[in-house]
């Protein structure tokens, strides 16, 4: 969105081999810095050995130098897929994602947000506590990817209450987040008409991971969390 006051940088790193085309989202919301601040330290870290990475560290600029969610007038960018030309700011910024994964090839997204309460203590009734979860589309292949880094992970994690869990279709939970919740991001495989994890649908063969970190969590974690999640991805798709 070049030249509005929602403009944004995209970096673009390219390896000169063939190979997958990694593309990573942070600031999608404001309110969750661990997620744009794991995009800028990836930045500094991640580059390609094969394939491309491209990297929007800041999706909402605006919301995360406010430190809000989002606002009416920008509109909510994980609603908007795949994005209206003619729409409210975050649905013009949600067309220009779309167009530059389409104009770059990306085979992989990953989309990284917060929840403010670990998926592990949800309530029984299934109310979406959403934090330390991978939630994929539809797609097996997807589902096989979320579920081997979740694993590779939690090899590695101590703590018990860090541990990740893959969101499938059966235990991704019937109800929505109580009244009041604040960040919280349906990530219902399929459904939830136009988050991140449905632009496979304009985009036939593309995998989307949508990770969630517990804001419970020191912020420090959760850049270093979101930071290994997204390497461990990047290794198991040969981009690394
Ligand atoms: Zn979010």
């Amino acid at each position: 969105m070049a030249g509005t006051a929602q403009e944004t940088p995209l970096l673009i790193f390219g390896s000169g081999e063939p190979g997958p085309v990694l593309m990573v989202l942070g600031g999608v919301h404001g309110d969750e810095p661990g997620g744009w601040l794991a995009a800028e330290r990836l930045l500094e870290r991640l580059r390609p050995a094969r394939g491309a990475l491209l990297i929007v560290p800041r999706a909402n600029r605006l919301a995360t130098l406010g430190g809000v969610r989002t606002t009416a007038a920008l509109g909510d960018l994980n609603r908007q897929y795949p994005g209206n030309p003619d729409g409210l700011p975050m649905a013009r910024m949600a067309a220009e994602i779309t167009e530059t994964a389409r104009q770059f090839h990306v085979s992989h997204l990953i989309d990284m947000h917060e929840s403010w309460a670990f998926y592990n203590n949800r309530p029984q009734n299934g109310t979406a506590f959403l934090g330390q979860t991978i939630g994929t589309d539809a797609a097996e292949s997807s589902a096989a990817l979320a579920e081997a880094v979740v694993e590779a992970v939690n090899s590695r994690i101590l703590a018990p209450w860090e541990r990740f869990f893959y969101r499938n279709r059966a235990n991704n939970g019937a109800g929505g987040p109580p009244p009041g919740t604040p960040s919280q991001t349906p990530v219902s495989p399929g459904g939830s008409g136009s988050s991140s994890l449905n632009l496979p649908r304009h985009m036939p063969g593309l995998s989307v991971l949508l990770v969630e970190m517990g804001q419970q969590q020191s912020l420090e974690r959760r850049i270093a969390l979101h930071v290994e999640v997204t390497e461990e991805a990047s290794r198991r798709i040969g981009l690394i």
